[in-house]
């Protein structure tokens, strides 16, 4: 049979039919699977392997048209749930990140300038921890607003100040307040000692430097211009130069001398003030010149007083003490009581020693009894216009910080932050631990010690957790009696002294936190006693949200905990020990080492291009500070890549954006900034180095932002060359 016979046959054709019919319904499902292929879900592969793609780094991609991985999700997977973030706190984080940002900026070019270049558009406090101090303001001031009376004690001090505060604002009020207060100061100045420039019969040969000094002390100030007495972190009593030395003596002094007298119903003569305050202000400029110095030494404290004979130092601390506990607190402060190794005290050639017999008694004496006033003065604030501008809410978290801090996490706070912000403060430390064994240049000793540091430093995240039991921060107001006539002047002598007293507890019994630490307020500190500080301000919103995708909390809070935990290995950091003492734990070699690495920061500041002070910057100044961002970034980088980051969700608007371009993003916001109005000479003199450094300098160091972004090598965020610590 012929083909044609074979088709012509009407079964085979029916066979051949059919069979044409299988062929072709085979090759529609093979296209059709073929063409589902790339619709399947991009496989986004780890960070530590993005990472490392070569071919990426070759083949730039134009900063526009996003890399495959973060290519759009696909229509045909619409039924699938949005692994975006979409509660209230990320709703306000995305606000931020999508307004702050300036989308026309390429990232590689001016990295500032993407991520925070509209800030100054939507903002008006100068960075988001500025505004978060505003808030907590606000709220503590709606709390003294309501007209309640509570139990507490600590709650009803608070309203006593900010009621005494408010009234001031009242032209009668203040000017009865005023004449009560110049009474009570004068009072004070007589409790003291005789005042030569009050008393035409002065009688020098009755000077008694020692019971002035006591009597000062009963007032409730230990900062006697001459040197102060102070509770120091680690904790130790420390006698030491003055360290609230104010710049410059109030303008307008002399008439306020002028004031209180005639108020008192002196005559003052205007020669012999005139006079006396010179001499004041002259021996105020000498000592001066013995700044504080906090990487000074600590020496015994005997060895300060055999230095100065003429003052009783001991019998000034007991004056310093709670009369009912002194005979405990004696002997519990006894030994750690130190001093500063200060040429104040042990310069061969002029010390306080040898200034105390030289000076003429007449200037001591004044000296003394100007200074406390001087001081008391910030308090009594006697220009009108200066207390009508008060912020009264301001000054009781300034005077009150224990106690409004109980209010605001009574109040406002979500305590849950604090176990998670714990946990995160744990995690930080476990990579900076990896950071320092994966050091190549580090030797082994050098890291052992580091290590150990690391370990044995401290940390209190919110607040100790003695406050958390009821009733304990009213226990240590018992002390403070204030009464309804009290003056402001006289509220604030009595805290003065009930901190003093505090602080004496805080070492000699080392109850939690030296009194008069500023505790609500946004920040977080490292302290020499090898200890790490994270205030609420911090884990609040929008600053933390326990919401937030895992690595947003890692961008912003982590990144603080690491910059702040750093700070035990800035070149300060780096002379202190596991228990906070002086000594040298650096193997010589490594310090070397450490040094050519930390110069590398210096040099990079100095000549920083920056967009507001130009090639003007001091990289000196501001060493410790970059020292600590650029050890921090690296460390929280760490944590940062232990996540999966297939599981974290997006953020709304940045649906694409993979998730490493996220986290820069995230760090980036706590930077931005107003642009400065300081001045140059200003700048110099801040420790932290600009805004815009803290962004583009700190990040262009770090290879993984390049990575991240796909920066050309060479560009700006992608330098040549970089600076590194560990
Ligand atoms: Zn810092």
């Amino acid at each position: 049979m012929s083909a044609k016979d074979k088709l012509a046959n009407p079964l085979i054709a029916l066979v051949v039919f059919l069979v044409l019919t299988i062929i072709a319904l085979l090759a529609t499902i093979i296209i059709m699977k073929l063409n589902e292929k790339p619709v399947e879900p991009p496989r986004v592969a780890p960070i530590a392997q993005k990472l490392v793609a070569p071919e990426k780094k070759s083949r730039p991609e134009p900063v526009t048209n996003p890399v495959t991985m973060t290519r759009p999700e696909p229509v045909t997977q619409a039924s699938k749930p949005r692994n975006v973030c979409e509660t209230p706190g990320c709703v306000t984080l995305a606000d931020q990140l999508l307004n702050f940002q300036d989308p026309s900026v390429d990232p590689c070019q001016d990295f500032y300038k993407a991520a925070c270049g509209k800030y100054s558009e939507h903002e008006v406090a100068n960075r988001r921890l500025q505004k978060k101090d505003i808030i907590i303001q606000r709220m503590i001031k709606n709390f003294l607003l309501k007209n309640e009376t509570s139990e507490s004690k600590s709650e009803n001090v608070m309203r006593q100040v900010y009621r005494t505060c408010e009234g001031l604002k009242n032209e009668e009020i203040f000017n009865a307040n005023m004449k009560t207060a110049f009474r009570e100061l004068f009072k004070d100045i007589q409790k003291i000692g005789s005042w030569p420039a009050a008393d035409k019969n002065w009688d020098e040969t009755k000077l008694n430097l020692n019971e002035m000094l006591l009597n000062i002390v009963k007032l409730g100030s230990s900062n006697f211009g001459l040197f102060q007495i102070r509770p120091t972190e680690v904790p130790f009593l420390e006698v030491a130069p003055d360290m609230a030395r104010s710049p410059k003596v109030s303008a307008n002094f002399q008439q306020i001398i002028f004031d209180i007298l005639e108020k008192n119903g002196l005559q003052p003569d205007e020669n012999v003030i005139a006079d006396d305050v010179e001499d004041y202000i002259t021996l105020e400029e000498t000592l001066s010149q013995y700044a504080y110095d906090y990487n000074a030494e600590k020496v015994q404290f005997s060895k300060l007083q055999a230095q100065v004979p003429s003052l009783k130092l001991e019998k000034i601390i007991e004056e310093m003490m709670n009369p009912n506990r002194k005979k405990l607190l004696v002997t519990k402060v006894k030994p750690r009581m130190v001093a500063h190794k200060h040429s104040l005290f042990f310069d061969e050639k002029m010390n306080l020693e040898k200034l105390l017999k030289s000076t003429p008694k007449r200037t001591l004496a004044n000296y003394l009894i100007f200074y406390y006033m001087d001081h008391a003065m910030n308090g009594l604030s006697v220009h009108d216009n200066v207390i009508k501008k008060r912020n009264c809410e301001k000054l009781v978290i300034e005077y009150l910080p224990k106690a409004s801090l109980r209010v605001f996490v009574r109040n406002h706070f979500e305590k849950g932050n604090l176990k998670i912000v714990d946990e995160m403060a744990e995690e930080t430390k476990k990579s900076f631990i990896e950071m320092l064994q994966e050091s190549t240049w580090l030797g082994a000793d050098s890291k052992k010690n580091a290590i150990l540091k690391l370990e044995k430093m401290g940390k209190m995240i919110g607040y100790p957790k003695e406050f958390e039991k009821k009733g304990a921060l009213d226990k240590m107001f018992e002390t403070l009696k204030l009464l309804p006539k009290d003056t402001l002047y006289g509220i604030l002598k009595k805290i003065g002294r009930f901190h003093m007293e505090q602080g004496i507890e805080f070492v000699a019994l080392e109850t939690p936190m030296d009194p008069v630490l500023p505790v609500l307020m946004t920040n977080a500190f490292y302290t020499d006693r090898n200890h790490l500080s994270f205030l609420v301000g911090y884990m609040d919103d929008p600053l933390f949200d326990a919401t937030y995708p895992k690595y947003v909390n890692i961008a912003l809070t982590g990144n603080i905990l690491a910059h702040e935990t750093s700070h035990g290995f800035d070149t300060a950091g780096i002379k202190r020990d596991e228990n906070g003492e002086v000594r040298s734990w650096m193997k010589p070699e490594d310090l070397k080492e450490y040094g050519k690495k930390t110069q590398c920061l210096v040099d990079q500041y100095n000549e920083y291009d920056d967009p507001v002070f130009g090639k003007n910057l001091n990289g000196t100044t501001t060493l410790n500070e970059m020292v600590a961002d650029m050890i921090g970034v690296t460390v929280a980088w760490k944590v940062f890549e232990k996540l999966d980051s297939s599981k974290e969700q997006k953020v709304i608007g940045f649906e694409n954006e993979n998730i490493d371009k996220l986290y820069f993003r995230a760090a980036a916001l706590d930077f931005c900034s107003l642009p400065p109005t300081t001045s140059l000479v200003e700048e110099l003199t801040r420790v932290h180095p600009t805004g815009n450094f803290r962004v583009n300098g700190i990040f262009s160091n770090m290879p993984q932002f390049a990575t991240a972004f796909n920066c050309p090598e060479g560009s700006p965020m992608n330098p040549k060359t970089r600076c590194s610590i560990f």
